[in-house]
Formats: C-alpha cells, structure tokens, sequence
C-alpha cells in the first residue's frame, strides 16, 4: 500500500532461479534418462540450465519417490502470465488477491515447435497451457476464491480442455503457497500430477513469481489427509519431503498464443 505497484510487464521476470529446480529425482548412476535441462523452447531465448539435483533429504536409498520419476512437461507461455497481472492490477491496487485457471490440453511433442524438437521420443507427450480463465471472484487481502464454478467447467469443455493448474496473486505478501493454498493445490493435484501453482507477488523482491507443486508423495498425501480449512499449521511430511516445492517440470514457452476468457 506505502508503494505504487509496479508496471506488470517488466515486474514479472520469471526466470530460471525462480522457475527451475526441486521436483525432479537425480539421474540414478549408471541408467540416467535423458537429462531433464534438455530445451524445450526457442534456443537461446528461455533454454533453462540443467537442473541442480534436490536436496538429499527423503526417500530411501534406490527407491526414488514414483511420481517424481514421471510428470510430463507443462508449457506456459509466458505472455499469459503478463496479461494475468494486468486483469490482477485493479485488485492489486486495492490489495485484494486475484485468480485464475490455466487451462490447457495434451499435446504430441514436436506439434508446437518442430524445428528445434530435441530427443523427439523421451518427452513425447506435453502438456501445454492455453487459456487463462479469469473466473467470477471473491478475494480478500490474503484469499480468493473462484465462484460460479460451473462456468469453469463449461468453458473448459466447449473447448476440449481441462484444468492444468491455478494462478493467483499475492498483492502485499512474499511469493509462498499459504496453508490455504496447499489445499486448493491439493484438488488440482489429486486429479492431475503434473498440476501447477502459480503465485505472483509484484512486492516480493526476491521472488516475484513462483511455479509450485505438492511434494509428492508426502506433500500432496499430507493435505489430502488433512481436513482442517481456513489458515491452520500443517505438520512434517512422513516421507520429509518439504510440503511443497518449486517444478522442475514447468517451462515458459515464448513461442505460443493464448486465449484470455474472462467470465466475470
Ligand atoms: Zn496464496
Ligand atoms: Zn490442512
């Protein structure tokens, strides 16, 4: 409120350090997979580094989590994020938090960007984000909540997409997924491993956007459990995970459209 909220184009800055890192397990010595850094976007323009391996803190030796071996790439072009802060910037302005659905399909790799396919069969299939749907909304200073739901899902079948994840801003805190977050998360999630927390915080100098997801399987099993609502403390993950962690399965593509359907 003491600052005036900053331009959204140059505010965003999503980069390799706020985008990168975390969910993916480290290569098994001697049977690596192709390495996860390999590019997926325009080369030279958003080509993320390799990805530093996780901090070694869970899971048996041998025994990596399953679902962290799995998740298929998530493409977000980084355009919808622009246009989502400045359907945001009126409620940011008046420190109200604001949403958004990111909506998308499963796409055959190469499809988008044939001329720079790298290793065409080990990622064959991406899912790719396409439609930012600004929904019906009642936030507060630290919540929001989509209403009407029943437009979502209706607008999302019209045209053939399904839920890949949720943005939201967070006007004056710092960019983390608050207790509240953690179980909307978790719906997304349930239905979809690949599933993807957005948080913009135009006031958080150190991280302005950050791309999250429940651990897995101890983040996400964790809050499926937990049936507490409102803001409550969750305790340590069984499998000491962290409850959440930034993707490592997320890329910001600069090379594909969106569609802005907004219902309100
Ligand atoms: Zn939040
Ligand atoms: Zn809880």
């Amino acid at each position: 409120m003491d600052a005036p909220f900053p331009s959204p184009l140059p505010g965003i800055a999503l980069g390799p350090q706020e985008v990168g890192v975390a969910s993916l397990a480290p290569p098994p010595p001697g049977s690596a997979p192709p390495p996860p850094g390999a590019p997926c976007c325009a080369p030279g323009s958003s080509a993320f580094p390799p990805l530093p391996p996780p901090p070694a803190t869970a899971s048996a030796p041998g025994a990596p989590p399953r679902a962290l071996k799995g998740l298929r790439d998530v493409h977000i072009p980084a355009a919808l994020l622009d246009d989502f802060l400045r359907a945001a910037s009126a409620a940011t302005a008046r420190n109200v938090e604001f949403c958004g659905i990111l909506a998308g399909r499963l796409i055959g790799g190469g499809e988008e960007s044939n001329s720079s396919s790298s290793s065409s069969n080990s990622h064959s299939r991406t899912f790719s984000i396409c439609t930012l749907i600004i929904p019906k909304q009642e936030g507060t200073s630290d919540t929001v909540a989509a209403l009407a739901e029943e437009e979502i899902f209706e607008a999302q079948d019209r045209r053939g997409l399904f839920p890949l994840g949720w943005v939201h801003t967070h006007p004056s805190q710092s960019c983390f997924l608050s207790s509240v977050d953690v179980h909307t998360q978790s719906g997304y999630q349930t239905m979809l491993d690949e599933a993807v927390a957005v948080v913009c915080a135009p006031r958080d100098v150190g991280r302005r956007c950050g791309i999250f997801r429940l651990s897995t399987p101890g983040g996400l099993g964790l809050v499926q459990r937990c049936e507490k609502r409102g803001f409550h403390p969750h305790s340590a993950t069984a499998t000491g995970q962290p409850l959440y962690e930034l993707c490592g399965h997320v890329y910001l593509n600069p090379r594909v459209g969106h569609e802005v359907l907004d219902l309100r």
